[in-house]
């Protein structure tokens, strides 16, 4: 009698260990994947909440606020590529958006604009709303506030000559700023525009999991992060607005999607002064359009 109590004991212990363990798994699975879609493959939940809020994208703070409570608001996505125009890539992506006749939003990076003209203007001619992503892709962390203004103008300023756009929306590099940055961004006339959804195409490169990733947690109103010098996006693209058409999504650009929930985004101020953007420090360069694995967050 006394035996076979053991043996249950050890049964139901053994049980016990088992369901913990597989909880344990699937909990660690989903929760990263499907609450947290925009934590790197290499960053545990853990170690992000260790890290502190302080290095967490915005792109979470956007990502509580739209949650699915508002069922009277339209589906509606805005489709974000940033840090291009790149050769190669950027036309992949013109022409996908092309045949499926949806219209996006390029955040672009000041001095690519400038050394692929063609490409910007083949943005804004295709219809799609072209926005301010730095003159060289620097962070706000490596940057004073006078040269983040600096680096904002620059990038206006390339767009405004190679294309005769203005563009309303800014994104910064990295996807972070500060309060100051903020500031900064307003007093030049600006309205962030940071992603609510984070698929992480600068590391998935597994189409199916980028175009999963995409709309999970998803049924209102949103904006996607992409980037235009990733191949998976390219590959899953197709996919991507197919599943969204599917689930009753409209794609929209920044502006449109601002309209579209209320809160249009103001043009920029007449400038009477643009100083020539500086040149100096390290640039991005064309060599490695996919960001580095280190890379952490929206590159
Ligand atoms: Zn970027």
């Amino acid at each position: 009698m006394k035996r076979k109590r053991r043996w249950l004991m050890s049964i139901v212990s053994l049980l016990v260990l088992v369901s913990a363990l597989v909880l344990a798994v699937s909990f660690r699975y989903f929760y990263k994947r499907e609450l947290l879609p925009w934590l790197p493959p290499n960053q545990s939940l853990w170690s992000w909440r260790a890290d502190g809020l302080e290095r967490a994208p915005q792109a979470l703070f956007d990502f509580l606020q739209y949650k699915d409570s508002d069922r009277s608001r339209k589906k509606l996505i805005a489709m974000t590529f940033d840090d291009g125009p790149y050769p190669l890539y950027t036309p992949l992506l013109l022409d996908i958006l092309k045949h499926y006749k949806v219209k996006a939003t390029f955040f672009v990076v000041g001095i690519h604009v400038r050394e692929f003209p063609a490409l910007a203007r083949k943005i804004v001619a295709e219809g799609h709303e072209i926005a301010n992503h730095t003159n060289r892709h620097r962070r706000e962390r490596d940057l004073s506030q006078e040269e983040l203004r600096g680096e904002i103008l620059g990038c206006e300023q390339a767009i405004f000559d190679v294309t005769g756009e203005r563009p309303r929306c800014f994104r910064p590099a990295g996807g972070f700023l500060t309060e100051e940055g903020i500031l900064t961004v307003q007093n030049l006339g600006y309205s962030s525009c940071n992603a609510t959804v984070n698929p992480g195409d600068w590391w998935q490169r597994d189409p199916d999991m980028l175009i999963r990733s995409s709309y999970r947690g998803r049924s209102r109103e949103g904006v996607t992060l992409m980037h235009s010098g990733a191949l998976g996006i390219v590959r899953a693209l197709p996919g991507y607005i197919n599943a969204l058409k599917a689930k009753g999504f409209d794609f929209v650009t920044m502006s449109e999607l601002g309209r579209q929930v209320g809160r249009p985004l103001p043009d920029l101020p007449q400038r009477t002064h643009i100083p020539t953007p500086s040149t100096e420090g390290p640039s991005p360069g064309l060599g490695s359009p996919i960001p580095e694995a280190d890379d952490e967050y929206a590159p």
